[in-house]
């Protein structure tokens, strides 16, 4: 489909984000600015949403050609779809649904995201270990992808430990040969175990937050990356500057599972823009 001059019309398609909340979103930047750029005639909205069996079953009778699903909405609405891809299963989160002929289909490609923005930063998972802070929904993929990608060893620490142990039991479960810990305690760690430690927690979502762990102890080549693109540095991501190590924000995996989710809805790759949109957004986020 492809037109400009009368863009949007009868025969604009549809797509969006759900969750709550939902504004600070930058999903519809990525999505739009793709769209625009191509003269395709779709649109990609957010909606807050309250209840999501009604909001589901809204968006299919209206009509949407997919969803992303975000906070807190990501392992619910598994029980409303018809289909769940292998890969979200094993991570057993949806964060982007497919709408056709033959119903819902749900996908993730947050795993994805993260696993294509370490490779940007050269960083090759196999026989390394790694340290995760937080057992939710971004450290499921992100646990996932990396015990795909061979890591040795996986340390989980999140400040709720039974999320912790169902996250160790899901990862064994599928990959058997990947060790996992749990860390019952912050003091438990011990950085210079890890090459790569991860921030999976909302903590440094607020620009006054603190780290969420001190860097005390860390190899001269650990890497430290922080899911949270916003702000773009955090007091961990600074800590790391401080230390000279490589720091990585969430922005690359928001990209990259854009893309991933494009090329599930429109069975259109737009790996090329990867760069520009980091750009845009970059310069988005510098002046908010
Ligand atoms: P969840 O709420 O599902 O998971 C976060 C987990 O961390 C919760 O279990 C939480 O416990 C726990 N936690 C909170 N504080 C601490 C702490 N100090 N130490 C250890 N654990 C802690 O959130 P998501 O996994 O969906 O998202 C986590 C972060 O990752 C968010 O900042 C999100 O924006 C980001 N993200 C970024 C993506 C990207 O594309 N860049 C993709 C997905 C997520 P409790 O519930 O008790 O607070």
């Amino acid at each position: 489909m492809k037109i400009s001059k009368d863009f949007p019309n009868g025969q604009t398609k549809f797509l969006g984000l759900i969750g709550f909340p939902i504004k600070h979103s930058l999903s519809p930047q990525i999505h739009n600015y793709l769209f625009r750029k191509y003269s395709l005639n779709y649109i990609y909205g957010c909606f807050e949403v309250r209840h999501l069996k009604e909001a589901v079953k809204g968006l299919f009778n209206l009509g949407f050609v997919g969803f992303n699903v975000t906070i807190p909405y990501k392992e619910k609405i598994i029980s409303y779809l018809d289909r769940v891809d292998k890969e979200a299963e094993v991570i057993g989160a949806v964060n982007t649904v497919r709408v056709n002929g033959e119903g819902l289909a749900g996908f993730n490609t947050d795993g994805r995201g993260f696993l294509k923005s370490l490779e940007k930063f050269s960083f090759t998972p196999q026989g390394k270990a790694v340290l995760i802070l937080g057992a939710g929904g971004g450290a499921k993929a992100a646990a996932t992808y990396l015990a795909k990608a061979k890591v040795k060893r996986i340390a989980v620490y999140d400040i709720i430990y039974k999320k912790s142990i169902s996250l160790k039991n899901r990862i064994e479960k599928f990959f058997p040969k990947t060790e996992v810990i749990t860390l019952k305690e912050k003091k438990e760690i011990s950085l210079r175990e890890f090459d790569l430690v991860v921030n999976a927690t909302g903590v440094g979502l607020k620009k006054e937050d603190p780290s969420p762990i001190k860097l005390e102890g860390a190899k001269k080549h650990l890497v430290v990356y922080d899911l949270i693109y916003n702000p773009l540095l955090t007091s961990f991501l600074k800590e790391a500057k401080k230390k000279k190590l490589l720091a990585i924000n969430g922005l690359w995996m928001l990209i990259w599972q854009a893309l991933e989710a494009e090329k599930i809805w429109l069975g259109i790759n737009f790996y090329k823009e990867a760069s520009t949109i980091y750009q845009i957004l970059t310069r988005y986020l510098r002046k908010c």
